[in-house]
Protein backbone atom coordinates (compact mmCIF):
# COMPACT_ATOMS: atom_id res chain seq x y z
CA UNK A 1 0.00 0.00 0.00
CA UNK A 2 1.23 3.49 -0.96
CA UNK A 3 2.42 5.39 2.25
CA UNK A 4 2.73 9.28 3.03
CA UNK A 5 5.91 9.65 1.23
CA UNK A 6 4.67 7.98 -1.90
CA UNK A 7 1.93 9.68 -1.86
CA UNK A 8 3.78 13.49 -0.93
CA UNK A 9 6.14 12.01 -4.30
CA UNK A 10 2.90 12.43 -6.42
CA UNK A 11 2.04 15.62 -5.28
CA UNK A 12 5.39 17.33 -5.82
CA UNK A 13 5.27 15.36 -9.56
CA UNK A 14 1.68 17.36 -10.34
CA UNK A 15 2.28 19.98 -8.73
CA UNK A 16 4.39 21.58 -11.12
CA UNK A 17 2.27 20.84 -14.04
CA UNK A 18 -0.97 21.99 -12.55
CA UNK A 19 -0.42 24.34 -10.02
CA UNK A 20 -1.34 27.82 -10.73
CA UNK A 21 -2.84 26.30 -14.30
CA UNK A 22 -6.45 25.45 -15.54
CA UNK A 23 -5.89 22.21 -17.53
CA UNK A 24 -6.50 22.36 -20.71
CA UNK A 25 -8.62 18.75 -20.74
CA UNK A 26 -9.99 16.67 -18.27
CA UNK A 27 -11.59 13.80 -18.88
CA UNK A 28 -13.02 10.82 -17.00
CA UNK A 29 -12.96 7.68 -18.85
CA UNK A 30 -14.07 5.16 -16.10
CA UNK A 31 -17.77 4.48 -16.63
CA UNK A 32 -17.80 4.49 -13.01
CA UNK A 33 -17.42 8.60 -13.40
CA UNK A 34 -19.64 9.12 -16.41
CA UNK A 35 -22.65 10.64 -14.79
CA UNK A 36 -20.52 12.95 -12.49
CA UNK A 37 -19.94 15.64 -14.77
CA UNK A 38 -16.54 16.41 -13.64
CA UNK A 39 -14.73 17.62 -16.54
CA UNK A 40 -17.82 20.35 -16.92
CA UNK A 41 -17.84 21.06 -13.23
CA UNK A 42 -14.07 21.71 -13.43
CA UNK A 43 -13.96 23.73 -16.80
CA UNK A 44 -12.31 26.59 -16.81
CA UNK A 45 -10.85 26.27 -13.06
CA UNK A 46 -7.21 26.57 -12.22
CA UNK A 47 -5.61 24.53 -10.00
CA UNK A 48 -4.84 26.65 -6.96
CA UNK A 49 -2.81 23.86 -4.93
CA UNK A 50 -1.97 20.71 -4.52
CA UNK A 51 -1.49 19.05 -0.99
CA UNK A 52 -1.12 15.93 1.15
CA UNK A 53 -2.40 14.73 4.51
CA UNK A 54 -0.91 10.84 5.22
CA UNK A 55 -1.98 9.19 2.37
CA UNK A 56 -5.01 11.61 1.22
CA UNK A 57 -4.38 13.88 -1.98
CA UNK A 58 -6.11 16.85 -2.64
CA UNK A 59 -6.28 19.15 -5.67
CA UNK A 60 -8.13 22.32 -5.12
CA UNK A 61 -9.44 24.04 -7.51
CA UNK A 62 -10.41 27.90 -7.83
CA UNK A 63 -14.69 28.15 -6.89
CA UNK A 64 -14.15 26.17 -3.55
CA UNK A 65 -13.63 22.74 -5.38
CA UNK A 66 -11.42 20.11 -3.96
CA UNK A 67 -10.90 16.27 -5.99
CA UNK A 68 -9.81 14.07 -2.89
CA UNK A 69 -7.94 10.95 -3.80
CA UNK A 70 -7.24 7.99 -1.62
CA UNK A 71 -5.38 5.17 -3.39
CA UNK A 72 -5.92 2.31 -0.89
CA UNK A 73 -3.84 -0.85 -1.94
CA UNK A 74 -4.19 -0.85 -5.57
CA UNK A 75 -4.68 3.11 -6.53
CA UNK A 76 -1.72 5.06 -8.42
CA UNK A 77 -1.36 8.69 -9.78
CA UNK A 78 0.89 8.68 -13.19
CA UNK A 79 2.41 11.96 -14.46
CA UNK A 80 3.41 11.49 -17.65
CA UNK A 81 5.85 14.05 -20.17
CA UNK A 82 4.94 14.30 -23.72
CA UNK A 83 5.14 11.08 -25.61
CA UNK A 84 5.23 8.64 -22.79
CA UNK A 85 3.19 5.80 -22.75
CA UNK A 86 0.71 5.23 -19.34
CA UNK A 87 1.74 3.11 -16.97
CA UNK A 88 -1.49 1.35 -16.94
CA UNK A 89 -4.25 0.47 -18.98
CA UNK A 90 -6.45 3.43 -20.27
CA UNK A 91 -9.54 1.49 -18.83
CA UNK A 92 -8.62 1.51 -15.29
CA UNK A 93 -7.90 5.71 -15.34
CA UNK A 94 -10.58 7.36 -13.07
CA UNK A 95 -9.49 11.24 -14.24
CA UNK A 96 -7.46 12.25 -16.65
CA UNK A 97 -5.85 15.83 -16.88
CA UNK A 98 -3.62 17.53 -19.50
CA UNK A 99 -1.58 20.89 -19.22
CA UNK A 100 1.35 21.82 -20.99
CA UNK A 101 2.09 18.59 -22.99
CA UNK A 102 1.97 16.52 -19.67
CA UNK A 103 -0.88 14.13 -18.95
CA UNK A 104 -1.70 13.47 -15.11
CA UNK A 105 -3.50 10.14 -14.81
CA UNK A 106 -5.19 8.54 -11.68
CA UNK A 107 -5.83 4.73 -11.90
CA UNK A 108 -8.15 2.34 -10.27
CA UNK A 109 -9.02 4.70 -7.51
CA UNK A 110 -10.54 3.39 -5.31
CA UNK A 111 -11.23 6.45 -3.66
CA UNK A 112 -12.34 9.31 -5.81
CA UNK A 113 -14.54 12.05 -5.37
CA UNK A 114 -14.59 15.46 -6.02
CA UNK A 115 -16.27 17.58 -2.98
CA UNK A 116 -16.56 21.40 -1.59
CA UNK A 117 -14.02 22.86 0.25
CA UNK A 118 -15.98 23.58 3.50
CA UNK A 119 -17.11 19.67 3.39
CA UNK A 120 -13.78 18.20 3.33
CA UNK A 121 -13.24 20.13 6.97
CA UNK A 122 -16.38 18.62 7.97
CA UNK A 123 -15.70 14.91 6.24
CA UNK A 124 -15.88 12.43 9.42
CA UNK A 125 -12.77 10.31 7.91
CA UNK A 126 -10.59 13.31 7.48
CA UNK A 127 -11.35 15.28 10.41
CA UNK A 128 -10.30 12.23 12.44
CA UNK A 129 -6.92 11.84 10.95
CA UNK A 130 -3.95 12.39 13.43
CA UNK A 131 -1.08 14.69 12.44
CA UNK A 132 0.62 14.37 9.65
CA UNK A 133 4.12 12.60 9.50
CA UNK A 134 5.44 14.45 6.54
CA UNK A 135 4.40 17.88 8.50
CA UNK A 136 7.18 20.35 8.00
CA UNK A 137 6.27 20.96 12.28
CA UNK A 138 5.35 17.53 13.24
CA UNK A 139 2.58 18.20 15.79
CA UNK A 140 4.60 15.87 18.44
CA UNK A 141 1.88 17.05 21.90
CA UNK A 142 -1.33 15.37 19.00
CA UNK A 143 0.31 12.67 18.16
CA UNK A 144 1.21 11.86 21.85
CA UNK A 145 -2.26 12.72 23.00
CA UNK A 146 -4.49 10.49 20.14
CA UNK A 147 -1.76 7.61 20.94
CA UNK A 148 -2.56 7.72 24.89
CA UNK A 149 -6.32 7.80 23.91
CA UNK A 150 -5.84 4.51 22.53
CA UNK A 151 -6.32 0.94 23.85
CA UNK A 152 -2.99 1.00 25.48
CA UNK A 153 -2.91 -2.79 25.06
CA UNK A 154 -2.25 -2.96 21.39
CA UNK A 155 1.24 -3.08 19.85
CA UNK A 156 2.78 -0.38 19.09
CA UNK A 157 3.32 -1.62 15.71
CA UNK A 158 -0.03 -1.99 15.27
CA UNK A 159 -0.93 1.22 16.76
CA UNK A 160 1.54 3.19 14.83
CA UNK A 161 -0.78 1.88 11.40
CA UNK A 162 -3.95 3.80 12.69
CA UNK A 163 -4.39 6.76 10.85
CA UNK A 164 -6.02 8.24 14.15
CA UNK A 165 -2.85 8.16 15.90
CA UNK A 166 -0.34 9.64 12.79
CA UNK A 167 -1.42 10.03 9.36
CA UNK A 168 1.06 8.72 6.35
CA UNK A 169 2.74 5.62 8.03
CA UNK A 170 1.73 2.34 6.36
CA UNK A 171 3.52 -0.96 7.07
CA UNK A 172 7.02 -0.23 5.70
CA UNK A 173 7.84 2.60 7.67
CA UNK A 174 6.31 1.20 11.00
CA UNK A 175 8.96 -1.87 10.42
CA UNK A 176 11.54 0.70 9.83
CA UNK A 177 10.91 3.65 12.86
CA UNK A 178 10.43 0.34 15.34
CA UNK A 179 14.01 -0.96 14.22
CA UNK A 180 15.36 2.38 14.16
CA UNK A 181 14.05 3.56 17.55
CA UNK A 182 15.33 0.20 18.12
CA UNK A 183 11.79 -0.75 19.94
CA UNK A 184 10.40 -3.79 19.59
CA UNK A 185 7.00 -3.46 17.65
CA UNK A 186 5.10 -6.58 19.73
CA UNK A 187 5.48 -3.83 22.98
CA UNK A 188 2.52 -2.39 24.17
CA UNK A 189 1.43 1.00 23.75
CA UNK A 190 1.67 1.16 27.55
CA UNK A 191 4.98 0.20 28.03
CA UNK A 192 6.38 2.75 25.36
CA UNK A 193 7.25 5.69 26.85
CA UNK A 194 6.39 9.56 24.97
CA UNK A 195 9.80 10.08 24.15
CA UNK A 196 10.43 6.19 22.71
CA UNK A 197 7.47 6.63 20.52
CA UNK A 198 8.29 10.21 19.38
CA UNK A 199 12.32 8.65 18.48
CA UNK A 200 9.88 6.07 16.04
CA UNK A 201 8.48 8.98 14.12
CA UNK A 202 11.84 11.18 14.24
CA UNK A 203 13.78 8.96 12.53
CA UNK A 204 11.24 7.78 9.83
CA UNK A 205 10.21 11.69 9.08
CA UNK A 206 13.82 12.13 7.29
CA UNK A 207 13.90 9.28 5.31
CA UNK A 208 10.20 9.74 4.16
CA UNK A 209 11.06 13.19 3.30
CA UNK A 210 13.55 12.05 1.33
CA UNK A 211 11.65 9.52 -0.66
CA UNK A 212 9.06 11.85 -1.02
CA UNK A 213 11.76 14.46 -3.10
CA UNK A 214 13.48 11.18 -4.98
CA UNK A 215 10.77 8.52 -5.36
CA UNK A 216 10.45 5.40 -3.15
CA UNK A 217 12.42 3.17 -5.11
CA UNK A 218 15.30 4.88 -4.17
CA UNK A 219 14.60 3.76 -0.27
CA UNK A 220 16.40 1.23 1.09
CA UNK A 221 14.69 -0.49 3.49
CA UNK A 222 16.74 -1.78 6.95
CA UNK A 223 14.35 -4.70 7.49
CA UNK A 224 11.01 -4.44 5.81
CA UNK A 225 11.03 -7.35 3.29
CA UNK A 226 14.08 -8.63 4.82
CA UNK A 227 13.08 -11.89 6.77
CA UNK A 228 15.73 -14.25 6.97
CA UNK A 229 19.04 -11.90 6.30
CA UNK A 230 21.24 -10.24 9.05
CA UNK A 231 19.97 -7.24 11.29
CA UNK A 232 22.36 -4.19 9.73
CA UNK A 233 22.58 -3.37 13.18
CA UNK A 234 23.73 -6.01 15.14
CA UNK A 235 23.64 -9.19 12.62
CA UNK A 236 20.81 -10.90 14.47
CA UNK A 237 18.31 -12.77 11.85
CA UNK A 238 15.30 -10.75 11.03
CA UNK A 239 12.31 -12.47 11.67
CA UNK A 240 8.39 -11.55 10.32
CA UNK A 241 4.90 -12.01 11.53
CA UNK A 242 1.56 -10.64 11.48
CA UNK A 243 0.74 -8.33 13.63
CA UNK A 244 -2.76 -6.66 14.39
CA UNK A 245 -6.16 -6.92 13.56
CA UNK A 246 -5.64 -6.72 9.50
CA UNK A 247 -2.97 -9.09 10.25
CA UNK A 248 -0.38 -7.11 8.58
CA UNK A 249 3.54 -8.35 8.44
CA UNK A 250 5.82 -6.72 10.61
CA UNK A 251 9.91 -7.57 10.36
CA UNK A 252 11.98 -6.80 13.58
CA UNK A 253 15.22 -7.98 14.52
CA UNK A 254 15.06 -9.92 18.30
CA UNK A 255 18.37 -8.75 18.99
CA UNK A 256 18.51 -5.36 19.37
CA UNK A 257 14.71 -4.60 19.30
CA UNK A 258 13.23 -4.74 22.70
ZN1 LIG B 1 19.56 -6.08 15.35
Amino acid sequence: MPEGDTIAYAANRIRPVLEGRVPEEIETPHPRHALDRWPSRLEGRAVTSVDTHGKHLFLRFEGDLVLHSHLGMVGVWGVYGPGRRWGRSARRAWIVFRSGGHEIVEFDGPLLELMTEGRTRFDQRLAALGPDVLATEFDRGRFLARLRGDDQTRFIGDALLDQRNVAGIGNLWKAEGCWEAAIDPWRRVSAVTDDEAAAIIDSVRPRMMRSATIGHRAIRAKVYGTAGRPCPRCGTTIVARGQGDANRTTYWCPGCQS
